[in-house]
């Protein structure tokens, strides 16, 4: 890859995006201007994730983590879209068929986009490990909050370490009380996929099916750590189909793609959204 500044390679993305058909995969440094943090970013504190088998396989570890979300949600909930959101739902009138997203947020659907795939699920939904049940978020913390009258103080959040998935690091855990499925007395988990779970097969065809109709796949705040987006991106590269990567430091996919901007998504899709919206 020859070096070129950040200019260069933007001008080169709007035109090489120009007139053609293009599909977005956005991880987490696209809501970080929403006020969400990307704790895999570069000023990001490291926690470990709860793996799928330990939420399962536990009433304790199912307690810790719904004391964690139930804080955490207060301020995902919360979080509005930003303006590379917007930019990015208007972007379906210029060539943009749909966007697969690694973030649970909801922000793509609240900002207008209509063809969206969420690849790890919606913090704004919960399920029934049992029965497969959906149900909503917003009815879970008024059920968990009724159940949980001492920790309705929002000062506790104020030394909770907020994540991504909704998530936080709360201390007093122990004596959470845990709200189960109303339909069968199940466990309830939000319907978000965990580490050491799959995303669900149709999701992941439906993705692919995005990323075939279209002549360029973008990536938008993701350092593809994960192999969950990573394979599409090697999926688009081995049909010999451009790949621009748009993100703040290095990528996994950095290899494979056709135009790297090391850049924020913001201000690119604004760049973006004038220029393709103007053509
Ligand atoms: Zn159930």
């Amino acid at each position: 890859m020859d070096v070129v500044s950040e200019t260069d390679a933007l001008a080169a993305a709007l035109d090489l995006l120009e007139g053609r058909t293009w599909v977005a995969l956005t991880g987490a440094g696209m809501s970080t201007d929403s006020g969400i943090p990307d704790y895999r970013g570069p000023t990001s504190i490291r926690a470990t994730p709860m793996q799928f088998s330990e939420f399962t396989g536990s009433a304790e570890a199912r307690r810790r983590y719904w004391a964690r979300s139930y804080q955490g949600w207060r301020r995902i909930g919360q979080a509005q879209p930003n303006p590379g959101h917007r930019a990015l739902a208007a972007l379906e009138t210029a060539g943009l068929c749909g966007v697969i997203t690694q973030n649970v947020d909801g922000l793509h659907q609240a900002a207008g986009s209509r063809r969206v795939v969420n690849l790890h699920g919606d913090i704004g939904r919960v399920v029934c490990l049992d029965c497969e049940r959906l149900s909503s978020r917003v009815e879970m913390q008024r059920r968990l909050a009724a159940v949980n009258p001492d920790l309705a103080s929002p000062v506790r959040l104020e030394h909770a370490e907020l994540r991504p998935d909704g998530d936080a690091v709360v201390e007093q855990w122990h004596d959470f009380v845990l709200a189960d499925c109303t339909e069968c007395g199940g466990r309830l988990k939000p319907d978000v996929v965990f580490f050491g779970e799959s995303v669900p097969r149709d999701r992941v065809e439906h993705a692919y099916a995005l990323v075939d109709v279209a002549d360029v796949l973008v990536v938008l705040g993701s350092s593809l750590t994960v192999m969950s987006g990573l394979r599409f991106v090697r999926h688009n590269a081995k049909r010999g189909q451009p790949v621009v990567i748009i993100n703040r430091g290095p990528t996994r996919g950095d290899l494979l793609a056709t135009i790297k901007i090391d850049g924020g998504c913001t201000e690119s899709l604004a760049a973006l959204r004038a220029y393709l919206s103007a053509g």
